[in-house]
């Protein structure tokens, strides 16, 4: 149809770049076929379709949502929906499916967490309208959103639990390399960042953030360096076809969007942090049409204000979800007990990033403190938030006018728990405690007051569905609606004089929404009422099987004032919530505000109240490389222990070297058997270490803890078959990555690294890892394994501890004590290991003896000897020449002190050839 008056989204596409996804491509339309008829509906359809050919088109029709053609049949697969068909098309039945607009939110997410973008074509105009232009009209009809992860609002499609961030990327070249700008915003509550990371770092960025939806410039995609990557994060990209937009356009779009003349005013942005801003602005214009997302103004992030953590340590180490997915058993659900949504979403997001500065993170955990000391508080504290609801994304979606009355409801219960915690908090607290207060008194008292009194106790989900303003509120809305209830009365009274008229005892008044009100009586009375003078007054309208329908003029006139009353009603109530929604708006910035206070009070008062239920204590932060940890446990294995009735050991851990504020750190060379606890003791360090980073207190009788800037954890042999590499691959990759990246300050995890391999493989491999970390990087580490001739190591490495799982036997069967001590496991008890886990007697008698003979050759020996015969250190300490420098890589290649003058000579000779070629 040509009355379509919105431009259309396929217009800005060639101008923005977007490309559709590759196998998320949907069918695009049909072409209209000209020697068949195409009804005017269907030619609608396909011109729509046609403008949105990289998404479902959900298309209004009364109450439903109907999808026709391929996509029909995509979302009958995807949904289980009954796939039917309506009309032909050049000859062919056209399939259709439709699903209900009062569930079409369930229907939606599913199609978004299948990987599909659904673009939603609603009803522009009322039928009647369409209709006065001439029976023939067509409603008008266009796209009014592009449903994708990452712009979502509606309650029912988003976790609660989880920001849902949309993140873009841009790249620009610099002198070291590409630089990448990385843009994210939270449109279900308005959180907006920016930041700029190297390639070494950027899967690490995303990891953090954890996106919902990626948009991805081809050029990025397509090179090489993040292949594995890109295939992680597969379901959440969206193709850009052009590298975002430039800088400069980049700028004029968030000044438009953000309504200021000159961004000075949020911070300077680097060339990349502009494209990927301004690329996501971009989309999120593209993909929302006429709703403008309430984004807050794009704050910049510094990346090094956070503890790097990459991907690999991340499901390592378990943090916000185990190996196999699921939230549960991860450190995240262990620690978590904030009452409120959006402290749950302030936890995820604090446990991902950690902070690195000692400044900000103790105000954390001086707010934890005081808590813990004000029991009553802070249980009153939490009592009180758990009457708080999601007031930001209730924010968020009446600013896009997708709310609805209960949005309002949730806005009243936030201000209310808002005033109610505001005055439970002293005057003298904390700055993290104080600041919020101060928030939290911001928010004008009035609108409480304002919406109490407007809003109904039963609210519909709807605006349009009416009833959610409260009666006393508007004298006119009451007049009408009692118009409304009276009209029942006078219905009964009219229903009373028709029987009497007819003689008829069962007679009825109903209503349907095709004849309105009429009039129902058995057979036998309608053929009287069909002859006069009884039809001087009743009108017959259907003869059903044994009865009759007739209708009056009394009730068609009932009908046009009840009709006109409940529409009076529902415009009343429409200007009520847009006034209602406008007063709310006007506090934005402070609602806001106070939401994020009452989000970090969540945060810290669930921290206190496990800081008391588990017995935790408060970390004391340093700048050297202190790690002492005293009675350390590990959350997760402790509570799983704990519900099989046993108890867990805590332990010691000294990773600290010797002398206040000294920067080298110690590694501890875990050995033990199998089962003995090894990686347990390694991860809770770890955890410990990003609890403490957190703002948390930590699982510990005491903690004193150099911050840390980057954590690794990586355990050997895990096979990695999904990402096509095999495990020897695998380790050795992420191997390299913690020997390149890591620093003085960081905290490195090995766990058994080099048991992919041949035995001396994995030995040497270990063995050079560990003279690197102690000589190069000079960092804080723990290092498990199995190879029992690395200890022999620490009689040459200073800051080398050995320390070991303690076990005993008891008749001949391996009892694990779960306790380290120094020194190192003399045997690995494999055999008596192999018998505990049900290896038939036969088997296990057969390796005792086999075992015996080898011991007989004295396994330990040739290690032994060789500490002794390789000379310490020995690696060359060359510094790496950069790939493709042939100049530089001779240069290296010459050793002056072994030349003689005319050697030299020729040496310079060659290098000039070299430099000429
Ligand atoms: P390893 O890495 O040495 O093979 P794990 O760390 O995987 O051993 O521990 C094996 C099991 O031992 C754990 O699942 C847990 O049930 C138990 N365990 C480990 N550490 C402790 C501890 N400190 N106290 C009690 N039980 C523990
Ligand atoms: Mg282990």
């Amino acid at each position: 149809m040509s009355s379509r008056t919105t431009a259309s989204p396929a217009a800005e596409d060639a101008q923005a770049g977007y490309a559709a996804g590759p196998g998320r491509m949907a069918p695009a339309a049909p072409e209209p076929k000209g020697d068949h008829k195409t009804s005017p509906v269907m030619a609608q359809y396909i011109e729509i379709k046609a403008a949105n050919p990289d998404s479902l088109l959900f298309y209004r029709m009364g109450d439903f949502y109907e999808l026709f053609f391929e996509d029909a049949e995509i979302a009958s697969r995807t949904l289980g929906i009954v796939l039917t068909k309506r009309g032909k098309h050049g000859g062919d039945d056209i399939p259709m499916c439709g699903v209900p607009i009062h569930r079409s939110d369930d229907y939606l997410q599913r199609l978004i967490a299948a990987g599909h973008r659904v673009a939603v074509c609603e009803q522009l105009e009322d039928p009647a309208e369409a209709r006065k232009r001439g029976s023939k009209s067509v409603v008008r009809r266009d796209v009014t959103r592009l449903v994708t992860p990452g712009t979502i609002t509606e309650e029912a499609l988003l976790d609660p639990a989880r920001a849902n961030l949309l993140v873009s990327l841009a790249r620009s070249r610099g002198a070291e390399g590409w630089s990448y700008g990385v843009a994210a915003a939270d449109i279900s509550t308005g959180v907006f960042t920016v930041s700029e990371c190297d390639g070494a770092t950027l899967a690490a960025t995303l990891a953090r953030l954890d996106p919902s939806e990626i948009l991805l410039p081809d050029v990025i995609r397509d090179d090489a360096d993040h292949a594995g990557l890109w295939r992680e994060f597969k379901a959440a990209i969206s193709p850009l076809a052009r590298e975002g937009i430039d800088p400069a356009s980049a700028e004029e779009r968030l000044k438009r969007y953000f309504g200021v003349a000159a961004l000075d005013g949020f911070g300077l942005f680097s060339r990349p942090e502009l494209g990927a801003a301004g690329a996501l602005i971009a989309y999120v214009e593209r993909t929302q049409l006429g709703a403008r997302p309430p984004l807050q103004p794009p704050q910049r992030a510094d990346a090094d204000a956070l503890m790097r953590i990459d991907a690999a340590t991340r499901a390592n180490l378990e943090l916000t979800r185990t190996l196999a997915g699921a939230r549960a058993g991860s450190l995240l659900a262990a620690i978590d007990r904030t009452v409120t949504p959006a402290g749950g979403r302030l936890l995820a997001e604090r446990l991902a990033g950690p902070l690195t500065a000692r400044a900000p993170l103790a105000r954390r955990h001086e707010a934890v403190a005081f808590l813990v000391g004000d029991s009553d508080l802070c249980a009153g504290l939490r009592r009180a938030l758990r009457a708080a609801p999601d007031a930001p994304r209730a924010l968020s979606r009446l600013a896009m006018d997708r709310g609805g009355p209960r949005d309002l409801a949730a806005i009243l219960a936030g201000a209310r728990a808002m005033a109610a915690i505001a005055a439970l908090l002293p005057l003298e607290a904390p700055a993290e405690i104080a600041d919020a207060a101060a928030a939290l008194r911001r928010v004008d008292g009035g609108l409480a007051l304002r919406l109490e009194a407007a809003l109904a106790e039963e609210l519909p989900l709807q605006k349009r569905d009416g009833g959610f303003i409260r009666t006393g509120f508007d004298a006119v809305l009451d007049a009408t609606r009692a118009l409304k209830d009276d009209s029942r009365s006078v219905i009964a009274g009219l229903q009373q004089t028709y029987a009497g008229e007819t003689g008829c005892r069962t007679l009825r008044v109903k209503y349907n929404n095709f004849l309105g009100y009429f009039i129902e009586v058995p057979q036998i009375v309608g053929e009287r009422m069909v002859q006069p003078p009884l039809n001087a007054t009743y009108v017959h309208r259907q003869t059903m099987a044994g009865a009759m329908r007739f209708s009056t003029r009394d009730l068609g006139e009932l009908e046009a004032k009840i009709a006109s009353a409940g529409e009076r009603a529902q415009g009343i109530e429409l200007q009520a919530f847009e006034t209602l929604k406008d007063a709310v708006l006007a506090h934005d910035g402070a609602l806001r505000a106070a939401a994020d206070a009452l989000a970090a009070l969540d945060v810290a008062a669930g921290f206190a109240a496990l800081a008391v239920e588990q017995d935790w204590v408060r970390p004391e932060m340093t700048d050297a490389a202190d790690f002492h940890i005293e009675g350390g446990r590990h959350p997760v294995v402790e509570a799983a222990v704990r519900e099989r009735g046993e108890s867990f050991v805590p332990n010691h851990c000294d990773l600290g070297a010797e002398g206040a504020g000294a920067t080298d750190g110690r590694i501890l060379l875990v050995t033990g058997p199998n089962m003995a606890g090894k990686s347990t003791y390694l991860r809770q360090n770890a955890l410990i270490a990003i609890l403490a980073q957190t703002g948390a207190f930590v699982p510990a009788t005491r903690a004193r803890i150099g911050m840390v800037d980057r954590l690794f954890s990586r355990v050997g042999a895990a096979d990695d078959l999904a990402r096509g590499r095999s495990t020897f691959m695998v380790e050795m990759v992420e191997t390299a990555a913690i020997l390149n990246q890591s620093t003085a300050r960081s905290l490195v995890i090995l766990d058994e690294i080099g048991r992919g391999t041949a035995t001396y493989d994995g030995l040497s491999i270990a063995w050079a890892t560990v003279e690197h970390l102690h000589e190069q990087v000079r960092c804080r580490a723990l290092f498990a394994t199995h190879f029992h001739e690395l200890t022999v190591l620490s009689k040459r490495l200073a800051r080398l501890r050995p320390v070991t799982m303690r076990v005993t036997e008891y008749k001949g069967d391996v009892v694990f004590l779960h306790e380290v001590a120094a020194g190192s496991a003399d045997r690995s008890y494999g055999i008596q290991v192999a018998k505990l886990a049900g290896l038939p007697a036969p088997v296990v008698e057969r390796a005792r003896a086999v075992l015996k003979a080898l011991e007989k050759n004295d396994r330990a020996a040739p290690a032994t000897r060789m500490v002794d015969d390789l000379p310490l250190f020995a690696i060359p300490q060359v510094a790496e020449a950069p790939k493709g420098d042939p100049l530089r890589a001779a240069m290296d290649a010459l050793n002056p002190d072994e030349m003689s003058p005319r050697d030299a000579l020729e040496a310079l000779y060659r290098l000039k050839a070299l430099k000429a070629e």
